[in-house]
């Protein structure tokens, strides 16, 4: 302010020689004879002129002093030069939105000359924004209008090499010390390589999610490859194992009860033989499907091997077992055909319970199997349970049939039996 000042005084010093030297001028010129004759109304009149012309020139170079005089003339070089030393851009705007200081980093960063930057309104420069986004958009604006910092917000440039930057801005108000808003101090920082960077690991991300979704649904088709019969579409061996081991050591624990029913086609060599295998496949697709409908989940009804199917089902009496068998039995025989018409398919089937003494899953099977041989020996389609106790002679007999002839009998009918049987004797 005191430089102000001087200069006003020199200013004013210099309009008073000019008019002193005009009036000499004038005189030695000979254009001052009134003057000298004492002409007192001239003299008035040329006085007036001249201190209303003087104060008009005063004024007019005063204004245009103090609207010449900018901040960055009034920041000492040493803080200009200190700000040029900072890598991040600087920026100071002043109310008007106008730039009043830029650093030697914001200018290089957007590509214009620090002096071409002094007196331009910030929101001009090449910003590329959304279509709807308006100047009060800008983080600095906002700065000034909610007298609140705005951090980190992101702004795309064209920069005049072509090129698009993104830049990570801060900006602040500053408030004037009577507390009025006084522009808005911002700050540039140069991200453009960070967010490549982390577009191109976004672009991996999700490549790797879409490579680990085809992974986890290749493993999902292995899966079923790997637990599912190619022909018929039926659980596999494996998966009917994997099964038994589950609920074979539920069973253990809850003391509930498994059943195991082993299906075997009948003549199935000769469906084969008198109508091809494609047929034959036919056939076992189709018992396939009956079974899978006649004991969904929490059963589970498998390809054994062959013509040979097993089905495991769970918590059920061995009474209900049998029925179900016998109500598959006889859906397999009513399959129809449409060509060859005439073919009739029908299945043994040998029924067990993990009551009947079996030590493991594989022995519970081998009971069924063993049931399955009865009941072919005994004419074929048809359900034979496994009775534990007459099972403790070896033979095939010791199997008790069941179609539509013959009825299954329970371990406990025959035990009850024999006990009548002997208190009879010993009532003798
Ligand atoms: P049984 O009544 O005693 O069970 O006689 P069977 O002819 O059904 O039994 P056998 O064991 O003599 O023959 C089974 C046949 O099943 C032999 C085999 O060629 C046939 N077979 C096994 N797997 C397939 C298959 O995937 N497709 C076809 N079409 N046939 C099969
Ligand atoms: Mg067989
Ligand atoms: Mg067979």
């Amino acid at each position: 302010m005191l430089k102000l000042y001087l200069a006003t005084i020199r200013f004013a010093l210099a309009i008073f020689c000019i008019a002193i030297s005009f009036v000499l001028g004038a005189k030695i010129l000979g254009f001052l004879p009134d003057l000298i004759h004492g002409n007192s109304r001239l003299i008035i009149r040329w006085a007036i002129g001249l201190i209303v012309s003087g104060i008009g020139v005063y004024s007019l170079l005063i204004a245009r002093l103090f609207s010449s005089m900018k901040v960055s003339q009034l920041v000492a070089s040493r803080v200009s030069q200190s700000l040029d030393a900072l890598t991040e851009g600087l920026v100071v705007i002043d109310e008007n939105e106008r730039i009043v200081l830029a650093n030697r980093a914001f200018s290089d960063t957007i590509g214009v000359p620090q002096p071409k930057l002094v007196g331009r309104r910030v929101s001009s420069l090449r910003w590329v924004g959304s279509p709807t986004a308006t100047v009060h958009d800008c983080p600095w604006v906002r700065a000034s209008e909610q007298s609140w910092r705005q951090t980190d917000q992101r702004m795309r440039y064209h920069h005049p090499d072509g090129s698009f930057r993104v830049l990570c801005i801060n900006a602040s108000p500053i408030k004037a010390s009577d507390a009025t808003p006084g522009g808005v101090l911002a700050t540039f920082r140069d991200v453009t390589m960070m967010e490549e960077h982390h577009a191109e690991l976004e672009q991996m991300v999700v490549m790797l999610r879409n490579t680990r979704d085809e992974v986890c649904s290749k493993n999902r088709e292995l899966q079923v490859l790997a637990t599912c019969d190619a022909l018929t579409g039926c659980q596999n061996r494996r998966a009917l194992f994997a099964f038994l081991d589950k609920a074979w050591a539920r069973m253990q624990q809850e003391g509930t009860s498994l059943a195991c029913l082993m299906f075997d086609n009948d003549h199935f060599k000769q469906v084969n033989d008198t109508y091809g295998h494609q047929i034959g496949d036919e056939v076992l697709q189709r018992v396939a499907a009956v079974l899978q409908e006649a004991f969904p989940e929490p059963s589970i009804a498998c390809r054994y091997g062959g013509e040979e199917f097993c089905v495991v089902m769970t918590d059920v009496t061995e009474s209900q077992a049998v029925a179900a068998a016998e109500q598959a039995r006889k859906q397999i025989e009513q399959l129809r055909f449409e060509e060859p018409a005439e073919l009739r398919v029908s299945a043994s089937i040998g029924v067990s319970m993990s009551e009947f003494g079996a030590r493991d899953p594989q022995e519970m099977i081998n009971q069924a199997d063993r049931c399955l041989y009865v009941a072919k020996e005994q004419g074929r389609n048809q359900v034979v349970a496994f009775d534990e106790v007459v099972d403790q002679s070896t033979q095939s007999s010791q199997c008790v049939g069941s179609n539509a002839t013959r009825k299954s009998h329970r371990p406990t009918e025959t035990v009850q039996g024999i006990v009548a049987l002997l208190d009879a004797i010993e009532g003798k």
